[in-house]
């Protein structure tokens, strides 16, 4: 039976996609070869690379705008050392929002200060920081748009006149925002994009070359651009089961089809736990994640018996993450209405049982 995949990442992806990445495996374009035996250098592949970066910049509405799109490796966290390798020349401004910004934080001080511009470590991360003041003399800020531990997502961000940042990992291609406010957007693909090795990031070039440090080729954006995303071996797997993902989602309508559908599926939750006396939701309520819902039981001694019910539902990944406890339904774009209605449903099944 297919499961209710809930999982915070990897996670579901669209099963018209798992089929075709299947049979790429086995025969890829009818070339007798499987994807996984071509070369990286192979007109097959190479195409490949281009659509995926191509596409990618078309989705977020930043073609032709001065942006290149790359698919590395090494994760989002690569990109935490990566970003300020190649921006920080003496000082950035990051706001703290969860694990994630803070592990951002920690690779940054290797490479010059860092400004905290604000944190909600205070509450245990469950809200977005408002006002705060970014310095205008630092190299960029750098934010995270959805905090996929704590369920919290930025739903506006700052205005301010020096390079923006963000790590998307968690949200991208979930919803429409102005793309181009950002310099640089990078985004591990396994939460919404394709499976886990590869890493997207998009940056307008205008940005690059101003550090004066030495940067090691595997490091420097501009290695990569000058490369077209070939400078090493790319994922070629990863990149591919992106590429589509990507077309599934231009097929369905773009984005903006994605957002509607995934508020659809945060507001089913979020009414049910609000609602629910037996349940309580962990983020403050207007920077709830239409990503990653968090919430708690209000007496814990119905875990065992909901965690039960869960299972045998075919539900899968509704664990919490350790630094918050209680559940955590991660509902990315390839996850269903039905499936978020399965746990309603059980939600409410509990209140009658107990
Ligand atoms: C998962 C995640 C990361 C870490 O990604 P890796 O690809 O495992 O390095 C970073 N930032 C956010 C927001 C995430 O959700």
């Amino acid at each position: 039976m297919k499961k209710h995949n809930f999982s915070a990442g990897p996670c579901i992806l669209p099963q018209e996609v798992f089929k075709e990445a299947s049979q790429a495996i086995l025969d890829f374009n009818n070339s007798g070869l499987s994807i996984l035996e071509i070369s990286h250098r192979s007109a097959d592949f190479v195409s490949v690379m281009e659509e995926a970066r191509s596409l990618a910049l078309e989705l977020l509405g930043l073609k032709d705008k001065g942006y290149k799109a790359l698919f590395l490796q090494g994760g989002a966290s690569m990109q935490f050392l990566m970003t300020a390798y190649n921006l920080l020349e003496k000082k950035a401004a990051y706001l703290n929002t969860g694990t994630w910004s803070s592990k951002a934080i920690k690779e940054a001080k290797l490479f010059g200060n860092v400004d905290e511009v604000a944190s909600s470590k205070d509450k245990n991360f469950n809200y977005i920081p408002k006002s705060y003041a970014i310095p205008s003399d630092a190299d960029y800020f750098h934010c995270t748009s959805n905090n996929t531990i704590f369920g919290t997502q930025m739903k506006e961000f700052p205005a301010t006149n020096i390079p923006m940042v963000c790590d998307m990992s968690s949200d991208i291609f979930s919803r429409e925002i102005d793309f181009s406010k950002f310099d640089l957007i990078y985004a591990g693909a396994q939460k919404n994009m394709g499976p886990a090795g590869t890493t997207l990031v998009v940056v307008k070039e205008e940005i690059l070359g101003k550090a004066s440090r030495e940067i090691p080729s595997m490091m420097d954006y501009s290695v990569h651009i000058g490369k077209d995303s070939m400078f090493n071996t790319p994922a070629v797997y990863a990149v591919y089961v992106s590429l589509l993902t990507l077309r599934w989602i231009k097929a369905k309508g773009g984005i903006k089809a994605m957002e509607e559908h995934n508020n659809k599926k945060a507001e089913l939750i979020y009414n049910e736990i609000d609602r629910n006396p037996l349940f309580t939701g962990f983020a403050a309520k207007e920077d709830r994640s239409a990503m990653n819902a968090t919430f708690n039981l209000v007496d814990e001694s119905h875990k065992e018996t909901f965690d039960k019910m869960w299972k045998e539902a075919g539900v899968n990944g509704l664990n919490g993450h350790r630094s918050v406890g209680g559940y955590r339904a991660s509902m990315y774009n390839a996850l269903s209405l039905e499936s978020v209605q399965v746990v309603v449903d059980l939600m409410k099944e509990l209140e009658n049982k107990v």
